[in-house]
């Protein structure tokens, strides 16, 4: 172990307390930069999960719980000036865990500060209404707290989701037990001492780390739990909202995504290409809002492919601490699956006369990778078809398909024809015709002339179709994070 940790990586965090497991397991955690084992994790079970919703539980009984919005509000932008101060460091944990550059890393740190100051200065101007009633009555709302507040989250990136669902949730006033990922936790970790130090009293931030199956589904599952925010795949999304709807829990699911970028002919193209590909290959393309298939109108498109192609072939691979474009993969399961498609893509290609599915550019991995680390090469692929397996699977990796169309009809055909509905961007000078494809794109955020992958601490996210339901991020955010009570008065 070359990289010192700043804590204590194998404990959890109940009601304010670090502590080891109720069955002191652990797990290990490696390094995808070159598979080193990097440290070990707590193996949270049901018992510790049942002991954090039960902190959780006791801290709205009390202390957090007697807070107002205000002090709420205080007690958050606290932490998000002690995240600020911790960049650096943040950013380094999440190289050595997630293999993510440092750059992308600082990124994402900033943007957990930024969810902190935005969700607390939110907290108290989330107002309730007076309704028009029946003469001789006031009627109005409050918009009130779930409770104790489930957040399952993904390892590709911990700080945003941790910042855009535990923000929301504690500016609303809830209490928050946290399942990180098993693959990467240390920044939730790191995130929880922040939040303790900067103040948060306790119980109102509770860390469980654990396996999915193991303490993820405890969480779902657990009846002291009165909503749940889930991010990661559709297939778990599936079973978190089958145990929700046995409690008769909300749910939101921030799930995967295909998501197009189209380029008409008349798009500015260099203020585009710029986001085309970046879109694509940020965090190794492992981001849900990933900008996997760029769809090109065939008056720009031999233009378009090449200039993209020259971007791959300058890019630059490598471990996450030497700050490259882009970094491993997770892990040596996820490279596999990565690989897997680029094997398919190769058979899909050579099959049938006539198939002009190629590839067109491949970043070369550097000579002297470290051997243990899970690096694929960044791959452009053109003369795919809408139907081709790449250009409707969620690859989650480094890998973009170019998808050429004739017209706007077409265009949306291709865009909207995926099980998905996440995010997409429209490139034209033409205005309205940006308006006509905003308006019938099947996604949850449309970006004209730019394009943000996740983007926006301020703007509403979230899918439709199997890219799943509910707002995140933005003022909406916190309206899922509490509940709405109607109180009619008679007083004459
Ligand atoms: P995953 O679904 O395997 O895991 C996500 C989280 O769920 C982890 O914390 C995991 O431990 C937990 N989990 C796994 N099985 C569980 C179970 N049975 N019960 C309860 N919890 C369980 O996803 P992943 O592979 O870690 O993440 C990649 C996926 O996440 C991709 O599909 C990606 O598109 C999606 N994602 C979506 C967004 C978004 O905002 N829409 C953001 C990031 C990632």
């Amino acid at each position: 172990m070359n990289h010192p940790m700043p804590f204590d990586t194998t404990q959890v965090f109940i009601g304010g307390v670090w502590r080891a497991t109720d069955a002191g397991q652990q797990l290990p955690l490696h390094n995808p930069s070159d598979g080193s084992l990097l440290t070990h994790i707590a193996r949270g079970q049901a018992a510790d999960v049942d002991a954090a919703v039960q902190a959780a539980q006791t801290a709205l009984d009390g202390p957090w719980g007697q807070l107002t919005a205000t002090e709420r509000g205080r007690v958050l932008m606290k932490m998000s000036a002690a995240v600020l101060l911790q960049v650096d460091e943040l950013a380094r944990l999440e190289a050595l865990d997630v293999g993510k550059p440092l750059k992308q890393g600082r990124a994402d740190a900033v943007a957990l500060a930024r969810y902190l100051e935005f969700y607390g200065g939110a907290a108290d101007k989330v107002l309730g209404e007076t309704i028009p009633f029946i003469n001789g009555y006031t009627a109005l709302t409050l918009r009130e707290p779930h409770g104790v507040t489930a957040h399952i989250v993904p390892w590709n990136y911990p700080m945003q989701i941790i910042g855009r669902s535990v923000g929301a949730a504690l500016a609303m006033g809830n209490a928050c037990v946290l399942k990180p990922a098993e693959e990467a936790c240390l920044t939730a970790l790191a995130f929880a001492h922040i939040a303790q130090q900067a103040g948060l009293p306790a119980g109102a931030l509770n860390v469980v780390p654990g396996l999915g199956e193991e303490a993820g589904a405890a969480l779902a599952s657990h009846p002291g739990v009165r909503h749940i925010s889930f991010t990661g795949s559709v297939m778990v999304g599936g079973l978190i909202q089958a145990a929700a709807a046995r409690n008769a829990v909300p749910v939101t699911l921030e799930l995967g995504g295909k998501s197009p970028q189209l380029v008409f002919d008349d798009a500015e193209l260099d203020t585009a290409l710029p986001f085309l590909v970046n879109a694509g290959i940020q965090n190794a393309g492992q981001t849900c809002s990933a900008a996997s298939r760029i769809l090109v109108q065939r008056g720009v498109l031999e233009q378009v492919t090449e200039r993209m192609a020259e971007r791959y072939r300058a890019l630059r691979v490598g471990p996450a601490m030497d700050d490259p474009d882009v970094g491993p993969l997770i892990s040596r399961r996820q490279q596999e699956l990565v690989q897997g498609y680029l094997s398919l893509l190769r058979d899909e290609g050579g099959r049938g006369a006539g198939s002009s599915l190629r590839i067109v550019a491949q970043t070369p991995l550097p000579a002297g990778l470290p051997a243990g680390g899970c690096y694929v090469p960044p791959t452009l692929v053109a003369g795919a078809s809408a139907t081709h397996r790449i250009a409707q699977e969620e690859i989650f990796g480094p890998v973009q398909a170019v998808i050429a169309f004739d017209d706007e009809a077409q265009a949306l055909q291709i865009a909207n024809g995926t099980a998905f509905g996440l995010v997409a961007g429209v490139w034209t000078r033409d205005g309205s015709r940006a308006m006509r494809m905003a308006r019938k794109l099947q996604c949850g955020q449309v970006f004209i002339n730019n394009y943000g992958a996740g983007g926006g601490i301020e703007l509403p996210f979230g899918g439709v179709k199997h890219s799943g339901h509910g707002r995140e991020k933005g003022f909406e955010a916190l309206y899922g994070f509490s509940t709405l009570k109607t109180v009619a008065i008679k007083h004459d």
